[in-house]
């Protein structure tokens, strides 16, 4: 496509003035005043002088200030540098280094983190967003409003190619280590919607849908599957700052969302909360699934007890993100992430070699290429070349295929656990764990051990009222897996530590143990 995000805006401000683009709250706001304050906003930005490959960093929650700040920074050919907000200082300065920002984004609450670590980077210029206008006790740089107000929304004009000119730093990580910026161009961003239009047309009528995005934006699930989807089609996207269980239910029940892009955690909340058939989620279209692996027996105990049709997909960040998905128009099959979507080649290659196709069944690395694939990483020649190789993206997911090109993510290359010599993929174990009643949550990670390199250890949270014990859960497991899989070490929490994407933290986990050990 030779159109970017911003010329997709435009038309729809056009065919759709009138409707509402997005619903936060009590505050709604139409596409042509959508449109028309991110005019103003590029205005601003160019009157402070952000030009063309600039980063600027948005840190911000879900809310109608983050998408007219995403939308501003393309519309100058400037770079969304996405930032999660619940990074700590320390973090927060490597990505602000890393990417070079000299302008920020961000909302009140999170100012004084700024401003701590300021002087470390190249920021110039703090825009504050204020969610909480009771506790602004500071004097902030600049205000949102105050920023719009010096903007008259004449924008020069900027020349864009989409092909090449980089769009967003979508920063990879919160599960394993070093975070990388992936570089997703403007091609990258509107080819991956236009291949999801295409494989949910049966799902979508335009002008008439209504999405609800509770996951954050700054993720790429939300950025593409919530956001750049939604104005894409001239839907209503009702945006929620956080996951919390009885608002978005309450949110589902009075505003009547068609579909709702979902990870796997929020379908636990849900499906465990008494009577949920009341709140109407059987009259959504589609639950899209996406981000981590969707529990066979979850996505069944979801479906019997909201009524609502679940599609699992997959994605990554490097592929701006989604590749795969349950197609709504041919067999869904649950325990896989689908097929791929229009325009998108993938393959199952031998891990050692990189290169040696497998044949249907095999387990080997999912390798990718696409539209959707980004152009490498941010300032890190040496790990876009490992990743990506003659046009194909390594995903670093061990995966299998069937013959009608389903597949099945069966575990990261970094997760898989090796004991006594056997390779163990903690997914397998996690999903005959989510079978067993009295389990609500389980991860499955390798724990160091002397004798067998590493030891099986179930991490489980117990549903509200029920109760199981080490033994039981023990010999759940023996009798459904081998042995050697079986957790020698069951530990049970109340939570478990979660991205605020709702990824369960291995790493964290795994670190624990490895700290426990010493
Ligand atoms: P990092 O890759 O650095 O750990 P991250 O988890 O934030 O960081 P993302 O790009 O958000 O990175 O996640 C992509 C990964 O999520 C995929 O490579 C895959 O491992 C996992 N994933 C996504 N969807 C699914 C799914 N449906 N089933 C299983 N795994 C999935």
């Amino acid at each position: 496509p030779k159109m970017t995000l911003c010329d997709i805006l435009q038309e729809r401000a056009q065919g759709y003035r009138n409707h509402c683009a997005i619903s936060f709250y009590h505050q709604e706001i139409t596409y042509g005043e959508l449109a028309y304050l991110v005019e103003t906003f590029a205005s601003s930005l160019q009157k402070q002088g952000v030009k063309k490959g600039d980063r600027v960093a948005i840190m911000l929650p879900n809310c109608p200030q983050y998408v007219v700040s995403y939308y501003g920074i393309l519309r100058v050919g400037a770079i969304v540098t996405q930032v999660n907000p619940m990074l700590v200082e320390r973090e927060l300065t490597y990505l602000l280094q890393d990417s070079g920002a000299e302008t920020i984004i961000v909302y009140d609450a999170l100012y004084p983190r700024v401003k701590a670590v300021q002087a470390n980077t190249a920021v110039k210029q703090v825009i504050v967003v204020n969610l909480q206008p009771s506790s602004s006790s500071f004097a902030p740089d600049m205000t949102f409003e105050a920023f719009l107000g010096q903007g008259d929304g004449r924008v020069q004009p900027v020349a864009i190619d989409p092909e090449h000119d980089v769009a967003v730093l979508q920063y990879t990580g919160g599960t394993t280590g070093r975070s990388k910026g992936a570089m997703l161009t403007h091609r990258n961003l509107v080819a991956n919607v236009m291949q999801c239009v295409e494989f949910f047309k049966d799902k979508i009528e335009y002008g008439a849908e209504r999405y609800l995005t509770v996951i954050p934006l700054f993720h790429v699930f939300a950025m593409t599957s919530g956001m750049n989807l939604a104005i894409y089609v001239g839907a209503t996207n009702i945006l929620l700052p956080r996951f919390d269980l009885q608002e978005v239910l309450q949110t589902i029940k009075e505003k009547k969302p068609t579909s709702f892009p979902g990870v796997p955690t929020m379908y636990v909340a849900i499906t465990n909360t008494p009577n949920v058939e009341q709140y109407g989620i059987n009259s959504m279209k589609m639950c899209n699934s996406g981000s981590a692996p969707m529990p066979v027996e979850l996505m069944r105990e979801f479906e019997r007890k909201t009524g609502g049709l679940v599609l699992e997909g997959y994605g990554l960040s490097e592929a701006s993100p989604v590749t795969h998905c349950n197609p709504p128009f041919a067999e869904r099959k649950p325990g896989t992430v689908g097929i791929g979507l229009p325009m998108t080649e993938y393959k199952i290659v031998d891990v050692a070699t990189g290169t040696e196709e497998l044949k249907p069944g095999e387990l080997g690395e999912l390798i990718i290429r696409g539209p959707q694939i980004m152009k490498g990483y941010w300032g890190k020649p040496e790990e876009t070349a490992a990743t990506l190789r003659d046009g194909w993206l390594y995903t670093g997911d061990l995966a299998k295929m069937d013959e009608d090109g389903y597949v099945m993510i069966v575990d990261r290359k970094k997760d898989m656990i090796i004991t006594s010599g056997y390779n163990v993929y903690p997914r397998e174990i996690e999903e005959v764990l989510y079978e067993h009643p009295a389990v609500k949550e389980a991860v499955v990670i390798g724990v160091p051990d002397d004798y067998r390199g590493e030891t099986v250890k179930a991490v489980i949270v117990l549903k509200d009222g029920q109760t199981a014990n080490e033994e039981e859960i023990i010999q759940h497991c023996r009798q459904n897996v081998a042995s050697y899989k079986v957790p020698r070490i069951v530990e049970f929490r109340q939570e478990l530590p979660k991205t605020n994407v709702g990824k369960i933290l291995r790493r964290v986990l795994r670190e624990e143990a490895a700290e426990a050990k010493q």
